[in-house]
């Protein structure tokens, strides 16, 4: 069974790049792609590839030093942004990897337009750079919550209904810009039950290991759960293109999440055609002078 599985099999039913007829309620945050619990240690191993997979890529991509790769996450809260992460991540090299999260913002940060704290986040050429949370928090949280948008300051003629819309049309812009510049977008939408994430709250509060992860703000999200899946709808209808798609990715079952992540990733990267730089005949023939020098050194 183990070597019949590809990749690239996680990666097609889960991209959104029309998102016209998207609709939350017909992904299912329990699927494991039909796959049973004892697919498990299968997953675990794919996984695995896709991670040596990575770091080859990695290792080009850097040498070639000609795209940059941006995968941003959102979800809920206990979705699995942070160990996703770390698990998708592990066998990379950290120098060439930059996680960036994104908490409330400054007062800094609130003086300027929106976008502004993103832009000088956005990885080098060469680099894969990761956004655990990102601007589209300015289409979730600033929604769910109206108090957060007057902190904006922004002037009170520019604020209306259509602020969502413009916003969209705002980041898909940016988008298009940042993939016209050699970026490549990759988003992940963790889309965890409510029932899931009330037992991932259980768990903080009565492993005392995990206690320190469990916030009461982050029952206050849980209580708006429905204006948030609503803003999380519409987020991925205005914002899912062909140049930059939402991923919306199961994330009841770790594994499977990690897998689906870890997959899209390598297959985005293998996409590339990644290359080391070729050296030419004169330059060749200078390393080889190099190396006779060196070899004959006293
Ligand atoms: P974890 O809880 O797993 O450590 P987290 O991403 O939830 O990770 P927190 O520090 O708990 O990290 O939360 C960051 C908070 O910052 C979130 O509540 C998020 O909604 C908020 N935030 C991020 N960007 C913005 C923004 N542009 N405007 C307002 N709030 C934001
Ligand atoms: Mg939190």
């Amino acid at each position: 069974m183990k070597n019949r599985h590809r990749l690239s099999e996680f990666v097609e039913p889960y991209r959104v790049d029309k998102g016209k007829n998207f609709k939350l309620k017909d992904h299912d945050p329990g699927d494991t792609g039909g796959l049973s619990e004892e697919f498990k240690p299968t997953a675990i191993d794919l996984l695995q590839k896709s991670v040596h997979q990575l770091a080859d890529f990695q290792d080009k991509l850097y040498a070639q030093d000609r795209w940059a790769l941006l995968l941003i996450f959102q979800a809920m809260d206990a979705a699995g942004k942070d160990s996703t992460i770390k698990h998708v991540m592990s066998g990379i090299n950290p120098q060439g990897c930059q996680v960036y999260s994104f908490k409330s913002p400054s007062t800094e940060e609130l003086d300027h337009d929106f976008l502004w704290r993103s832009v000088s986040r956005v990885p080098e050429r060469g680099r894969i750079g990761i956004f655990n949370r990102s601007y589209y928090e300015e289409v979730l949280v600033v929604r769910v919550h109206r108090n957060l948008l007057e902190a904006q300051h922004l002037p009170d003629e520019l604020i209306s209904k259509k602020i969502w819309q413009q916003r969209f049309e705002d980041i898909n812009a940016y988008e298009r810009y940042l993939t016209r510049n050699g970026v490549v977008i990759r988003k992940f939408f963790l889309n965890v039950s409510k029932a899931e994430q009330k037992k991932r709250f259980l768990a903080r509060l009565d492993d005392p290991h995990k206690n320190w992860k469990f916030s009461e703000a982050d029952l206050r999200e849980r209580d708006c759960w429905k204006e948030y899946q609503d803003a999380y709808e519409d987020m991925i209808q205005n914002t899912a293109t062909k140049h930059a798609p939402w991923f919306v990715v199961p994330a009841d079952n770790k594994w499977f999440t990690r897998l689906v992540v870890g997959s899209v990733v390598a297959d985005t990267l293998a996409g590339l055609n990644l290359k080391y730089p070729a050296v030419d005949a004169a330059k060749r023939k200078q390393l080889a002078e190099v190396r006779a020098n060196l070899v004959e050194e006293k």
